[in-house]
């Protein structure tokens, strides 16, 4: 077979990741798809993975992912005569501190929001599913037995059997070399000399997928970890089992290891808490079926834990000590979708050592993407355009990657932050945070403030009442009757301008954008669905001149859907993120404290409006708007003198406020956030935000609108009854024993003295658009039920 001169789709890697998307789409029915393999099929990291494969993750999205990935790996070799090795096995967890038990328990409960049934056992019956483990330390357990386990060579090679089948031309030994562009989109690739021109391009390199990025001026923040497991000759303790009888997955992760039998051996994997990262330079041009060097020094204190543990290990011979590369990316989950710097580029990777699992689900999701031009199911957590090309600086990703590895079997407490890569992206106020004492966490690349007591208010972390519980309360109060600064500055902030500024505005935003210079209009992006790709604020400086403030990291989301509407309008935007700090002043004495930074007088300003004003030796423009729905400003202060308008307030008696006490107020105010009640699957309507929408001007999304059935789901709020119940996010809500929705946010109320929470539910909706308040809701935490009660109006009007 020679290569082609043109393609529809060329797809970079012949890994499961791209055996996968070349499946769905020649499924899809699409023609004309070409897969560049640079050696041999699975070459890279699919052949040694270990084919673990867990339904219950912590999010919807991925749950439903993986659910797909099963059923399809269970129906291929119907479809293709080629096994993928699928197997129920279960998995047993275990906990052996009673923060582990909690973390287990609330995967129970979240299982429950998705319909997947696990159950809590004691040690006992934990050994008796297991029966080679030692359990003295074991306080409790959970077993899921619909997981599983696949042979992952054997399902990329199903899944490329399939794609043949249907017109899919495989070439081995053909490495991609270099891209070319037109007009900002993506035209061909080069392999040497040859050039093969695409309509679309797929890059699904694995842990090369940065490089062959950055050869289309893309980026793709990942990088490889070294990740281990162990292989043993066979064992009589497993051969007494029973032939072709399997040992569930075991999950110890307080001890960093996983453990599943494998021919009549064990397999012995680590989460290691201390993970070494890789650079593709240091690996081979001709790395193919590869692997690193054994490392006993590094994987020893995992191996004694391992013992510990399995005890028929200490007379096991051991095989080999596996070591093979793996991506991880920023937060521990994968990315996919269009880049946003060139058109018809596509990229999926970082899979954090669960591609295997996700392939079929995700395969579909991109697969589906490419086709429709935008997702076509909620993959908002997986979105590539989360990652800025700020966070794509490989000496972030060098220092951050290998944390990112050791910490995945630490319990996801709140207020948990990453200690590497720190203070990539400051505030321009953030000297002046810091002297005022902020406890900083890394949020979309920045550093955020989250309250003001430091370390001693912060630790230890816990799944109950936080020990910041008390330092939140004072900001909060100081937000309603004081003046406190709340840094905004992680905001994005995109100027427009031009002949057709309000225009193009029109066609991208919801709301009506011919608005009077000064004032600032609150709205919605939506796509082709009317789902919310964005929620922002739009002030107007002039005739042809507008600021968008809009969620921080949101910016390259909202810039991609800018580039992909500007069509034929006379119109330019840029990102000034960094040329502006924004600080949000809070409270009842807001106004007075801004006074006081000055003689100049403080404008008048209505709710939405805003005006210049000067703050101390700083100039800037007041906005009266508040993200905490209290009373006050946000002041937009070009970055060089935002320390001088901080001084200044802090001289006139401003204190300081965070995000968690930001957050608590939110909540209480019933103000939707971006990435929580707001998702490119959820419509204004569904939001109650449809009051927001300027139905005639054309938007994006208006049709899908005028044309969307009366909403089925909606975002509510509730109050807990037991101030005990301490949430956090995703617990299933149930209203007459069944399951009707999830937790978006949750916070403490300091008004209330319990927790509030901000929720998305699908019934009883008559009951509840009939009421204030209806009783009777229940919320799982950690297997445990507690009452709440629930209204359509924020929880501060309604409770
Ligand atoms: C020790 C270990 C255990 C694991 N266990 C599990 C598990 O239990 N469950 C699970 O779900 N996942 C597991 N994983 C993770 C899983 O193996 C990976 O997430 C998955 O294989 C990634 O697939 P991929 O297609 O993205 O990458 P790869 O398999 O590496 O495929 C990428 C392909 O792109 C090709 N390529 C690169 N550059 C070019 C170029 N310029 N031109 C052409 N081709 C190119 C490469 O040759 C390679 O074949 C494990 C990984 C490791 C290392």
């Amino acid at each position: 077979m020679t290569l082609p001169s043109t393609a529809r789709t060329v797809i970079i890697g012949g890994g499961v990741i791209g055996c996968s998307i070349a499946y769905h789409l020649a499924r899809e029915g699409r023609k004309d798809i070409v897969v560049l393999e640079r050696s041999k099929l699975t070459s890279g990291t699919t052949w040694h993975a270990a084919g673990l494969v867990r339904r219950l993750r912590p999010s919807a999205t991925l749950t439903k992912l993986i659910n797909y990935s099963i059923d399809l790996y269970s129906e291929l070799e119907i479809e293709t005569g080629q096994a993928t090795g699928w197997t129920q096995t279960g998995s047993l967890t275990l906990a052996t501190n009673p923060d582990r038990l909690t973390n287990i328990k609330r995967q129970v409960s979240l299982g429950r929001a998705f319909g997947l049934e696990s159950e809590v056992v004691d040690a006992a019956r934990a050994q008796a599913l297991w029966p080679l483990i030692k359990v003295d330390d074991v306080i409790g357990a959970v077993w899921s037995p619909a997981d599983g386990r696949v042979n992952p060579s054997d399902v990329a090679l199903a899944l490329s059997k399939g794609a043949k089948a249907r017109g899919v031309k495989f070439f081995e030994d053909t490495r991609v070399t270099g891209m070319q562009k037109k007009d900002g989109s993506i035209s061909g690739v080069e392999i040497g000399e040859y050039l093969i021109k695409a309509e679309e391009v797929v890059i699904a390199s694995g842990l090369w997928s940065r490089e062959v990025a950055e050869m289309a001026g893309a980026h793709m923040p990942l990088y490889a970890c070294e990740h281990f497991y162990i292989l043993t000759k066979p064992l009589a303790e497993v051969q007494a089992l029973g032939k072709g009888v399997h040992l569930p997955t075991l999950n110890d992760q307080d001890a960093y290891l996983y453990a599943r039998d494998d021919v009549e051996g064990l397999l012995v994997g680590s989460f290691e808490p201390h993970a070494k990262g890789i650079s593709t330079r240091d690996l081979p041009a001709d790395f193919s079926f590869d692997l690193l060097d054994e490392d006993w020094d590094h994987f020893m204190p995992m191996m004694e834990n391992a013992l510990r543990r399995i005890p028929a290990l200490e007379t096991a011979e051991v095989r080999m000590l596996l070591n093979g590369p793996e991506s991880f990316t920023l937060d521990s989950q994968f990315m996919l979708g269009e880049s946003p710097e060139v058109s018809g580029l596509f990229l999926m990777g970082g899979m954090n050592s669960t591609g295997i699992a996700l392939a079929g689900g995700a395969g579909k999701a991109m697969a589906e993407w490419i086709i429709a031009g935008e997702p076509t199911m909620e993959l908002n957590e997986a979105d590539i355009r989360r990652f800025s090309p700020e966070m794509n600086v490989l000496g972030a990703l060098e220092a951050r990657i290998p944390e990112v590895l050791g910490r995945h079997y630490e319990n996801p407490y709140p207020g948990r932050s990453m200690d590497t890569a720190r203070g990539q992206r400051r505030s321009p106020i953030h000297q002046g945070l810091a002297a005022a004492g902020a406890r900083f966490e890394v949020r979309g690349g920045w550093e955020r403030a989250v309250h003001f007591g430091g370390d001693a208010a912060h630790l230890p972390l816990t799944f109950a009442a936080p020990k910041w519980r008390g330092q939140v309360g004072r900001e909060v109060d100081a937000c309603r009757n004081g003046a406190a600064i709340l840094d905004q500055s992680a905001f994005g902030k995109i100027m427009v301008q031009g002949p057709d500024a309000c225009a193009f505005l029109n066609r991208l935003c919801a709301a009506q954008m011919d608005i009077v210079e000064g004032r600032i209009a609150y709205t919605q992006i939506l796509n082709a669905r009317g789902g919310v790709e964005s929620d922002l604020t739009v002030q107007r400086h002039g005739p042809e001149t507008y600021l968008m403030i809009v969620g921080a990291g949101e910016v390259v989301r909202v810039m991609k859907r800018m580039r992909d509407t500007k069509g034929d309008f006379r119109v330019e935007f840029a990102d000034v993120t960094s040329g502006y700090a924004v600080i949000g002043l809070a409270g009842a004495k807001a106004r007075d404290v801004l006074q006081a930074t000055s003689n100049a007088p403080v404008p008048d300003l209505k709710r939405f409006g805003f005006a210049p004003v000067e703050i101390g030796l700083a100039r800037g423009w007041a906005g009266r708007l508040s993200f905490t729905g209290e009373e006050g400003y946000e002041l937009y202060v070009p970055a060089d003198m935002a320390m001088a308008a901080h001084e200044a307030l802090v001289a006139a008696g401003a204190s300081h406020a965070g995000l968690f006490a930001s957050g608590s107020l939110r909540i209480e105010s019933g103000f939707r956030a971006f990435g929580h009640e707001l998702t490119p699957g959820t419509t204004p309507q569904e939001a109650g935000l449809g009051a927001f929408c300027a139905f005639g001007t054309g938007f994006v999304g208006e049709m899908a609108l005028i044309k969307a059935d009366p909403p089925k789901h909606q975002i509510v709020s509730l109050l807990f009854d037991d101030p005990n119940a301490i949430p956090i996010h995703d617990e299933p809500i149930y209203y007459d024993g069944r399951v009707v929705g999830q937790i978006s946010s949750a916070a403490w109320s300091y008004r209330f003295g319990r927790s509030a929470a901000l929720a998305m539910i699908n019934a009883p909706l008559d009951l509840i658009a009939g009421q204030d308040v209806v009783t009777g809701f229940e919320v799982e935490i950690a297997c445990t039920r507690y009452g709440a009660k629930c209204s359509l109006k924020p929880a501060k009007e309604a409770f």
